[in-house]
């Protein structure tokens, strides 16, 4: 185990808060864990294959006639197929050896609950959130990054008092919203999706789905679980560890109960994607141009010089150095400037900042051009830092309103 310092990753959810500690757990831990966990045993997809021409395989449950939706041809029994990759440890490959690559990073979480309540000696309630790799041998991966078998999740575990879980769980749905719209993500293009009871995963006494409306329908982006203390005590009878809590003011001892916000980076990302993409029509052409958050974008501020020439190059990297001391910001001076703003636009740059001839000859100011309004402003260099700061904010309000 490895307690993360409270980076940039985390930002949200862990620097942001004080009751919520980082973790970077072991993606290979002990077989036991996933046994314990039920995941040897129960975290299967119903398998089918078609009997007909193709011999393709399906998740039966995504299915919705009883053909194969390839060829037509007469569907199989449907099987329980385990979604966990298996792998050897130690140079010898019998069963005694064999693991397992981790589904999902809640697991390391509650195995190493009693290290992190040692080590960072905080109270209940308080969270513990991991971003990383989880590995799951789907049937049927697709629709672009939304189901692969290599992902990387963020799931965070919130430990509290059991007459507390109801309250807790209410308040993770409500702030998981609020993340997505916080960067940028439309409200009317999310919605919320209770399960129903046939659908809820064994370990939960309540789930909701926080959905995106993808070009390919309705879709998960996020789970809310009310896991009860269904992992803790799973884990102590297993381990024979006891992982109860004392509750020094209440003089109470008791397994905590958790809910858990369990969502996806790529899925989450996709939806960024989709949801900032737009293509506007210009006088020429179409213009395309992704509307993205200025905390998602990969470049904040583009440095343009009009042209290559010596006269400008000093002072666009004068501009660029000043820039970059703040934000991402990309020196490009390459190809006319008409396509240099265009590819700032598909990539989502909310500022591109322009030196020309006048900035080295007469005023020593540059041109903000705005990537949403295509307005431009001239600023003097000594106030540039400034000027990008409250244009970057502007653009922040527009995302998110
Ligand atoms: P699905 O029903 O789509 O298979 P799930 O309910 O099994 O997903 P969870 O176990 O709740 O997924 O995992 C939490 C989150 O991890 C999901 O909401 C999703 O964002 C992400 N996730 C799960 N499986 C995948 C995958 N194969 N590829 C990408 N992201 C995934």
């Amino acid at each position: 185990m490895q307690c993360r310092d409270k980076s940039e990753d985390n930002k949200n959810i862990v620097r942001e808060r004080e009751d919520v500690v980082g973790l970077d757990a072991a993606i290979l831990m002990h077989p036991d864990v996933w046994v314990a966990s039920g995941h040897v045993g129960g975290f299967t997809d119903p398998l089918v294959q078609c009997q007909g021409e193709c011999k393709e395989r399906f998740r039966a449950d995504t299915l919705d006639g009883e053909a194969c939706p390839k060829c037509g041809g007469k569907l199989g029994e449907a099987r329980q197929f385990n979604l966990m990759f298996k792998t050897f440890m130690g140079p010898v490959e019998d069963d005694a050896a064999q693991i397992w690559l981790r589904p999902e990073t809640a697991q390391g979480i509650f195995v190493n609950f009693e290290n992190v309540l040692n080590s960072s000696r905080k109270k209940l309630p308080f969270g513990i959130a991991q971003i990383g790799k989880s590995f799951r041998n789907e049937i049927t991966p697709g629709n672009f990054i939304f189901r692969t078998r290599e992902f990387e999740q963020m799931e965070m575990e919130y430990f509290c008092h059991p007459d507390e879980a109801e309250k807790w769980f209410e308040y993770w749905v409500e702030f998981s919203m609020g993340f997505f719209t916080r960067f940028g993500i439309r409200k009317e293009m999310l919605r919320l999706r209770e399960h129903t009871d046939d659908e809820r995963p064994h370990y939960a006494t309540r789930a909701t789905d926080i959905e995106y409306r993808f070009s390919f329908g309705w879709s998960e982006l996020e789970t809310i679980n009310h896991r009860g203390d269904h992992d803790l005590k799973a884990h102590s009878e297993k381990s024979g560890k006891d992982l109860s809590y004392f509750d020094e003011q209440t003089r109470e001892r008791f397994i905590p109960h958790v809910v858990e916000p369990a969502m996806g980076a790529d899925r989450t990302l996709l939806a960024l994607l989709a949801d900032a993409y737009d293509e506007e029509e210009g006088e020429k052409e179409i213009r395309t141009v992704l509307r993205l958050h200025p905390e998602i974008a990969p470049v904040t501020v583009a440095v343009l010089p009009l042209s290559k020439k010596d006269t400008l190059v000093p002072t666009a990297k004068r501009v660029h150095e000043i820039l970059s001391k703040s934000w991402n910001a990309q020196y490009d001076d390459t190809q006319s400037i008409g396509r240099r703003y265009r590819r700032q636009d598909e990539v989502g740059t909310p500022l591109c900042v322009t030196v020309d001839f006048k900035t080295v000859e007469e005023d020593d100011a540059v041109t903000i051009r705005h990537r949403d309004t295509m307005e431009q402003i001239r600023v003097p260099i000594e106030n540039l830092a400034a000027a990008v700061g409250d244009q970057l904010e502007a653009i922040r309000k527009d995302v998110t309103s």
